[in-house]
């Protein structure tokens, strides 16, 4: 048996280095970990692509990891079968949630170590790993567990003659699940508490940029007591994620990631008929009014553009603001956006981290110069480098916060989704030119308004093209809320009571109580 994170086995050796014993930047090859795959309730070297994972602030190692051949991932989907059969068939709601329950008590048991290498592996700041990729997805775990039951709860249809029919919720079976890399331990253990609730097995497929802590789950999930294949890791990269997709066995697939791959994922499942739930991109709109106080609203810019380096698929990257308060808006934006601490992820002070690697980060400093090109107003941040980055820190992948005012629609900045620190602020002078104007985009996933009129604010609200609206916040979100994406941002919802509809499927049961039924003539 392989082993990997000390969290899922005590006896391994202490993964925790020290804070700052990167102090001399190291481009070393020697790896801290290996990680495998999770099959059958066990964890295992796989025999396809080898890769590792980066810690992207400071070049280390973090993993050597064994990714999955199409023979492993047809062996993870038979295990999902039979984990199937008793966690689908054989247990109750009620057993299924006292599990989840279990596993939730140990994943916060385990907080600091899931939180620091997640901040390894993502390069995502500590002060944001704890609460918002482990604390928050422990409290989707725990909402999820406590709807197990509830779920499973169907309909009695009463009809002629004492007949009656029963409308009840099933699992799909073995679902399959992809997903992206900017919130990895949080995305894995949301996704498997929506679609465990329901009674599936799972096969999960990480990002091969951050593979570490979905491996780390499944092995605490192991430990609450969850069957074995019920939970199975595969590792790799398109080709593993095709493989789970294309399959006849797996049931369902639940994808988070880029509306491009969101599109194949689409077409991989149409042969089999396969229900998907597609998790997109985004452009997101927020809209500040001139009857907005202004410092609530530049922090929900600040949370909407910096918060995980801009990472956030909801991001409100298209900052509507205006006319007659835009001057001292952006002038307070940069201000506060220049407040930021930019460092090492691992020191608890900082807020804003490294960006998953050196390729993304040059992507996000070529739609900065991009925007600069075609005429955007570059008022802080920008590509140079991080003043004050401490020496063990690789400079490629730090990005200062980033914003541009005076963009116009349709250029770069105002259409691509740039996923990196970048902010662009567009003029408005009217309410129904600016909604047009947010609407004016493929995506639908987000949207945000500032107003002291509620009035106005709810009529904004119901004509945005978006799956989420913040009125008066930004990036807010509770597990008892769904979310998921308009248009080309994507459809099906994950979170709230309404995600369980999603990976559950309704049978209808007629029961004939007429004794005479059947004599009937054709
Ligand atoms: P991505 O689409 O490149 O990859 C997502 C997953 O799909 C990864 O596991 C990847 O290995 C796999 N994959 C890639 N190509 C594939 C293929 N041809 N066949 C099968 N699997 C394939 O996305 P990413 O770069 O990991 O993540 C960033 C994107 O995710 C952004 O667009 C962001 O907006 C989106 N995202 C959306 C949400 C949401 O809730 N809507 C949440 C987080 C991220």
């Amino acid at each position: 048996m392989m082993r990997t994170c000390k969290y899922v086995d005590r006896s391994l050796r202490s993964l925790s280095l020290p804070l700052g014993s990167t102090a001399t930047r190291s481009f070393s090859s020697k790896s801290q970990m290996k990680v495998g795959y999770y099959c059958h309730g066990e964890e295992k070297t796989g025999s396809g692509k080898q890769f590792q994972s980066i810690n992207p602030a400071n070049d280390e190692v973090v993993a050597d990891v064994s990714g999955n051949t199409i023979e492993e991932v047809d062996q993870c989907i038979q295990s999902a079968k039979e984990g199937f059969e008793i966690w689908g068939k054989q247990m109750t709601g009620i057993e299924r949630g006292r599990i989840l329950n279990r596993a939730a008590d140990l994943i916060s048991e385990n907080r600091e170590e899931i939180a620091l290498l997640e901040t390894r592996d993502s390069g995502h700041c500590i002060a944001e790993t704890k609460p918002a990729h482990v604390d928050q997805a422990v409290t989707t775990l725990r909402y999820y567990a406590s709807l197990a039951a509830e779920c499973m709860v169907g309909k009695h249809i009463p009809l002629e003659n004492g007949s009656y029919a029963l409308s009840v919720r099933e699992p799909y079976g073995v679902t399959g699940a992809v997903v992206a890399w900017n919130y990895p331990f949080n995305m894995a253990l949301y996704k498997s508490s929506i679609l465990l609730a329901g009674g599936n097995s799972i096969v999960m497929k990480p990002s091969s940029k951050t593979p570490i802590n979905t491996i780390g789950l499944a092995g605490l999930f192991s430990r609450a007591g969850l069957p074995n294949g019920v939970f199975n890791v595969v590792q790799g990269g398109s080709d593993v994620g095709s493989a789970l997709c294309e399959h006849a066995d797996v049931q369902k697939i639940s994808f988070t990631g880029s509306t491009p791959v969101g599109e194949k994922i689409l077409k991989m499942c149409a042969p089999t008929i396969k229900p998907v739930t597609l998790e997109l991109g985004g452009k997101s709109p927020l809209i500040v009014f001139e009857d907005a106080d202004i410092l609530p609203a530049v922090k929900a810019a600040l949370i909407a553009n910096f918060y995980s380096a801009g990472e956030i698929c909801t991001n409100g990257t298209r900052v509507f603001v205006h006319d007659s308060i835009y001057d001292s808006f952006c002038s307070e934006f940069k201000l506060q956006a220049e407040r930021l601490k930019v460092g090492c992820p691992e020191d608890p002070e900082t807020q804003i981290g490294a960006l998953i690697d050196g390729g993304h980060a040059d992507s996000v400093r070529d739609f900065i110069s991009k925007g600069q090109e075609e005429g955007a107003n570059l008022i802080c941040g920008g590509v140079g480098p991080i003043a004050d980055l401490p020496k063990h820190l690789n400079p490629d992948t730090f990005i200062a916060p980033t914003i541009f005012s005076e963009v116009e629609d349709n250029t770069t900045l105002a259409v691509e989704e740039i996923f990196g620190p970048v902010a662009s602020v567009l003029r408005f002078k009217e309410t129904d030119e600016v909604i047009q104007r947010a609407n004016a985009t493929p995506f639908g996933l987000a949207a945000g308004l500032f107003s002291r009129d509620l009035k106005r604010a709810n009529y904004v609200a119901s004509k945005l093209e978006a799956g989420i609206v913040w009125v008066n916040t930004y990036n807010i979100y509770s597990p008892n809320v769904p979310v998921g994406g308009f248009k080309q941002s994507g459809f099906g919802r994950e979170f709230g009571a309404e995600a369980l509809d999603h990976c559950t499927h309704t049978k209808s049961i007629y029961m004939e109580m007429n004794p005479d039924a059947g004599n009937t003539d054709f």
